[in-house]
């Protein structure tokens, strides 16, 4: 990977820069997040212009190493005001690093209220005007940039929570069948939606891909790093069996399973909600126990929910969206959780930071009643 795509939005220009030599042993996270340190004027506003969104595959992605197609986002976090980095699966990163584009950095904002949208090929970056898709959620943007572009383009877009930047909106990737991984927590996809950037398209045609300096060496030690994973009880078993799913029941027995809003730490509809439950669910309705986010992923702890009609729900449903809407907001309901789980994704909103919203106004909500009819120990 030998340069860096940069877009600046206030005046519309894109260009192409070599890699300096002290970025050239980063990838992924510890990339971005230099970037953003270096870049990032620590006291400027989130969502104005001085702050810069990057993206960058990891240091391995676009070889044969396992699990290296992770995607790196980074930027100033309008939630928390200090450097956040978000990491997603799907195919950007692996289409990033056969393009040789080590990092693409946004900076500025546009004049007006035009929406805008970027299209990645080898030839660099270009930017584009766009109206049909404002407003539209992820999964119509993915499917009409399959008809507009083709099946094979890679996507990275926002929902309508990005564009109205919300806090707890979420940048979304496109993954092997056309669904969403996202980037969450900080709010990223409000930084994309202050730069008026809808999507990002990707076509990897005629990329040059990766030259490594030496073949042999390189997959023997793939062939060890691989072996190391499988042969680990946690990602060669538990992680493949239940998903991180499997940390419902191990967490509860604990006791620390954040319940009724962490007043509690055991919930007593646990089973219902766990990972076990939610294998033995997706077996029974046809769905995929067992899956990988991103191309090259020999853990696979993602997998394909379908309802009672064999129909699909979401994917990628993770231990932490399942607990802080199952337990935490009182939720001992998996094809409930499903349906909100694929529901934020449209919307682009991250389903833990939202959960766990619900879980705090559930309560006070309760504390309001009982405050009204004159139940409070107070
Ligand atoms: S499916 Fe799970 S293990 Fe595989 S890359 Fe995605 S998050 Fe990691």
């Amino acid at each position: 990977m030998n340069k860096i795509l940069r877009v600046d939005m206030s005046n519309l220009s894109t260009s192409i820069e070599a890699v300096p030599p002290e970025w050239a042993g980063l990838g992924g996270r510890a990339l971005t997040s230099t970037i953003v340190a270096k870049e990032v004027i620590p006291t400027c506003h989130a969502l104005g212009a001085n702050n810069k969104l990057v993206f960058a595959p990891g240091l391995l992605s676009g070889t044969t190493a396992a699990n290296s197609g992770r995607f790196s986002a980074g930027a100033k976090s309008p939630l928390t005001g200090t450097i956040k980095e978000s990491n997603a699966g799907g195919l950007a990163a692996q289409m990033f690093a056969r393009l040789g584009i080590k990092a693409l950095i946004i900076e500025g904002l546009p004049k007006g209220n035009n929406w805008h949208s970027l299209h990645v090929n080898k030839d660099g970056v270009s930017i584009g005007e766009e109206t049909e898709l404002i407003g539209k959620g992820n999964f119509a943007v993915v499917e009409t940039l399959e008809k507009r572009l083709g099946k094979k383009t890679g996507v990275i877009t926002i929902g309508p929570a990005g564009e109205m930047k919300m806090l707890a909106a979420n940048i979304s990737v496109k993954d092997s069948d056309s669904k969403l991984r996202s980037h969450g927590r900080g709010g990223l996809g409000a930084v994309m939606g202050s730069k008026r950037i809808k999507f990002i398209s990707i076509d990897d045609s005629g990329a040059p891909g990766i030259k490594l300096a030496n073949q042999e060496k390189f997959t023997a030690a793939a062939r060890v790093f691989a072996k190391a994973i499988l042969e680990h009880p946690g990602t060669g078993q538990g992680l493949p069996t239940f998903g991180t799913a499997e940390m419902v029941n191990i967490v509860n027995e604990a006791g620390g399973l954040p319940t009724r809003n962490f007043t509690y730490g055991r919930y007593e509809g646990n089973e219902k909600i766990s990972g076990e439950t939610l294998r033995e669910t997706i077996i029974e309705r046809g769905g995929k126990p067992k899956h990988g986010c991103q191309p090259g992923c020999i853990i696979q702890c993602s997998q394909v929910y379908n309802d009672k009609q064999g129909n699909y729900v979401t994917s990628g449903f993770e231990y932490e969206t399942i607990e802080t809407l199952g337990a935490n907001a009182g939720l001992g309901d998996l094809d409930q959780i499903a349906t909100a789980d694929s529901i934020m994704d449209d919307i682009g909103v991250d389903s833990i930071e939202t959960s766990i919203a619900f879980g705090v106004a559930m309560e006070q909500e309760c504390s309001l009643s009982a405050t009204v009819k004159g139940y409070s120990a107070s």
